[in-house]
């Protein structure tokens, strides 16, 4: 085991292997690669580089192991499972975060947060898998029962990303586990060790061998393993968090075996202050949404579209919050925004700010890279339509200033985009939020607030931001299909 994983022994037993049938192995491979600490590119550990072969023996381990998981073992059972796995991970927080901070970056307090919210899915679906009902129908003819049940779809592969690594497996797995299917998972390249850290925990619950499979690979071996589980007739369902454009190179590779994907891909949030708002509650939602995860949310509000009247102010007390944060180790106390991903994501910020300030727009704070893949905080004015920030997801903690005079014509602009995944309303007119609320095109609005996804609620976008819902009762539906039983007596 590498040494820097040493201190993680209790979840990560067996180090930076892969996970299949139950085994901790190498690929067939033995290739390697590196997960580095993006805060100062050090080596965290060099993890196993599974391929499509590594994929075809998890694939047929979920497939055998599906039979008894969705058949053998009642809802009860499979609650207790997910019960037990969650205090398992309330009893190991503090290493899980530790963890998860060491290769994503973030502060740790944020880690332990992701780490909660990752739970509580497990709390969720505990408590979900127990009612699963169906339906009988009453019968149109004598002497016959209609009945609908609700079957488990089978074998799931989870595609995630890496700026929530442990919440976005969890919050797919909980769900689709808490049904009896079994699962595929196939973490971010940047952040394996969380998703096998993750899986550890679960088989320390009782999850049986085969049922959780956990295939790290690097970029391009991430692409072919990709291809290979939307292709396979074994695998019934692609469940993919990531960007659009990958989404999409998924449906359209699911299409030839018809399988059922749900897809939560990229957002560009719009946010408004119209003049009627708390200021100081509109900048406290703005810092939630922007600056959680050093902006790097699919939520994040991308878009601040704040009314002329008020935009001076607003500004004035928006640079004041930003100027309290403070970037650098998220492992150190006070740390309060921790690095971008990589180097490719520090290079895109600067590009997006480059071309706004070419075409007019102003610096009001920030606006450079720190140590390592370190962003400042930056606050930018004067956007306009024609610059590339007016409309790219930024995923950094770049908050950028929209102004506007009139309602309808901002929420038409806020609503001309191929996204469509959350939004926010600040605002103290009731008939005003009415209005917006009903006119924008998004899956999410957050009203006076700027966090919002829990356990509880339907998580999803609409138009290119994604297909189906995660959490709630609607987090069963990506996992289940309808069956309809005609019986004569
Ligand atoms: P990404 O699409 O580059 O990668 C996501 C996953 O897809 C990773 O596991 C990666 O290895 C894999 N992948 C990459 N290319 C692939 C291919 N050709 N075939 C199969 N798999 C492939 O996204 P990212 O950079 O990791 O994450 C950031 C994006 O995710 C942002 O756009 C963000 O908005 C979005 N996101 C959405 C949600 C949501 O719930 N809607 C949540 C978090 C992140």
């Amino acid at each position: 085991m590498p040494s820097s994983l040493k201190q993680f022994s209790s979840i990560l037993p067996r180090g930076s292997l892969a996970y299949i049938n139950g085994n901790w192995a190498e690929s067939r491979s033995r290739s390697v690669f590196p997960v580095n600490n993006p805060f100062n590119n050090e080596l965290v550990a060099p993890t196993v580089n599974c391929d499509v072969d590594d994929a075809k023996l998890a694939v047929e381990s979920a497939r055998n192991a599906f039979a008894k998981w969705s058949r053998e073992t009642t809802a009860r059972d499979r609650s207790a499972i997910l019960s037990r796995w969650f205090r398992i991970i309330e009893r190991e927080k503090d290493n899980l975060a530790k963890l998860l901070t060491l290769e994503q970056g973030k502060p740790l307090a944020e880690a332990k947060g992701e780490i909660d919210y990752s739970n509580s899915f497990l709390d969720w679906y505990a408590g979900e898998a127990r009612r699963v009902y169906g339906q009988v129908v009453p019968a149109p003819v004598l002497n016959r029962e209609h009945l609908h049940i609700r079957e488990p779809i089978g074998v799931v592969a989870l595609i995630t990303p890496w700026n929530f690594p442990t919440a976005m497996i969890a919050r797919k797995a909980a769900a689709a586990l808490s049904v009896g299917c079994t699962l595929v998972i196939k973490p971010a390249e940047d952040t394996p060790l969380s998703a096998l850290a993750f899986a550890q925990t679960g088989e320390e619950a009782g999850i049986p061998k085969g049922v959780i499979n956990v295939l790290p690979s690097d970029r391009s071996n991430s692409a072919s393993i990709g291809r290979y589980l939307c292709e396979s007739t074994d695998v019934d369902a692609i469940s993919f968090t990531g960007s659009t454009a990958v989404g999409k190179i998924l449906l359209s590779q699911s299409a030839s075996t018809v399988k059922r994907v749900c897809l939560e891909l990229g957002g560009n949030a719009p946010l408004f202050v119209f003049p009627s708002a708390d200021l100081d509650n509109a900048v406290k939602g703005t810092m939630a949404s922007k600056f959680r995860g050093s902006g790097q949310t699919c939520v994040s509000a991308n878009r601040l579209f704040v009314h002329s009247s008020i935009s001076k102010q607003f500004v004035e007390k928006l640079k004041t919050a930003m100027s309290s944060l403070k970037t650098g180790n998220g492992l150190e106390n006070g740390t309060t925004q921790g690095p971008l991903i990589n180097d490719r994501a520090v290079a895109k910020t600067e590009e997006l700010l480059k071309d706004a300030t070419d075409k007019g727009a102003k610096i009001v704070l920030g606006g450079s890279r720190g140590i390592g893949c370190c962003f400042e905080p930056t606050l930018i004015t004067g956007i306009t339509p024609d610059m590339r920030i007016a409309h790219e997801e930024i995923f950094a903690p770049v908050a950028a200033i929209h102004e506007f005079d009139d309602e309808t014509e901002v929420v038409g602009r806020a609503n001309s985009t191929r996204s469509g995944l959350a939004g926010y309303v600040f605002s103290k007119d009731q008939s005003q939020i009415y209005r917006v609320t009903r006119s924008l095109q998004v899956g999410m609005i957050g009203v006076n607030e700027g966090i919002m996804s829990c356990a509880e609620a339907a998580f999803g976008g609409v138009k290119e931001s994604g297909l189906g819902r995660e959490g709630a009762g609607q987090g069963i539906d990506e996992f289940t299909q309808w069956k309809y039983i005609c019986q004569q007596h």
